[in-house]
């Protein structure tokens, strides 16, 4: 079975150690395709050489975590990037972009000026995107309606059904995966239940969101145990939640996740990674 994992940060320092090693387990995992969104302009370089070297693909921009650092003339350097690598097969979208209204202090204006400004981007350069969504659905499905762009996934989603239909009906996938596997996530295992089948892609967001086998709460934290690490080879064991959920074989789990994320991300179905 070949399964694709559709948001993975390899590039992370988490994985600086045994890089080599994860991408092996993901291998013999099956997870043989990742996607790797960037986050600011200083890991670009990171993200479009580790998947030209892996054979994986890669996504660029400005995560809205990284609006606040970032400066205005980073955006004209994603313009200039994505000029430059427009014809390369492993770009595949633009991402990782958003909106975040979780996190307090984050400059709201500014960060809404960069999301559509590479939204922009991603009608000109005709890529579908990566979106963060944090609290933050209505305000990104906003941006969307009033301009458009090629779908997309919306990754780890976390919104209303409502906002998943509304997300769907844009041309966009949602992104489930570790927050999956924990029980009392009823909405977000609800929504992986009921959504249209086709609207479904799986996803690590590795090194963070660690399944409910490798987290570690705050209380074991605070006893000195490191933060748990999440990674591409735990995303099988992730499917066969969903697998459980929808009553799909792990087979059928793989082979329509796969078709999905190839629909959002047309790229993915070209002449890489096979
Ligand atoms: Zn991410």
């Amino acid at each position: 079975m070949d399964w694709i994992d559709t948001h993975c940060h390899l590039d992370a320092p988490e994985f600086d150690t045994d890089r080599a090693a994860v991408i092996a387990r993901a291998a013999a995992a099956g997870v043989t395709r990742l996607v790797l969104p960037a986050v600011e302009v200083a890991n670009f370089d990171a993200v479009r050489d580790l998947a030209r070297t892996q054979r994986f693909g890669y996504a660029l921009g400005i995560h809205p975590l990284f609006v606040d650092n970032a400066a205005e003339a980073d955006l004209e350097r994603l313009r200039d990037a994505l000029a430059a690598l427009r014809d390369d097969s492993r770009l595949v979208a633009v991402g990782e972009i958003g909106l975040d209204h979780f996190v307090p202090g984050l400059d709201r204006g500014r960060q809404a000026r960069f999301y559509a400004a590479q939204l922009a981007l991603a009608r000109e350069f005709d890529l579908p995107v990566i979106l963060h969504v944090r609290r933050s659905a209505d305000d990104l499905l906003k941006h969307l309606r009033r301009a458009p762009v090629a779908g997309g996934i919306a990754h780890a989603f976390n919104g209303s059904e409502q906002q998943a239909l509304a997300f769907v009906g844009l041309g966009f996938k949602l992104g489930f995966g570790g927050a999956l596997t924990f029980e009392r996530a009823l909405q977000i295992r609800r929504l992986a239940q009921t959504l249209p089948a086709d609207a479904i892609v799986l996803e690590t967001d590795a090194p963070d969101i660690p399944p409910q086998w490798l987290y570690r709460s705050a209380e074991k934290r605070a006893q000195g145990e490191p933060p748990a690490r999440n990674e591409p080879a735990e995303l099988p064991r992730i499917a066969a939640v969903l697998a459980g959920l929808r009553g799909w074989t792990l087979a059928e789990t793989a082979a329509i996740t796969s078709a999905n994320a190839e629909a959002a991300l047309p790229r993915l179905a070209g002449a890489f990674g096979r």
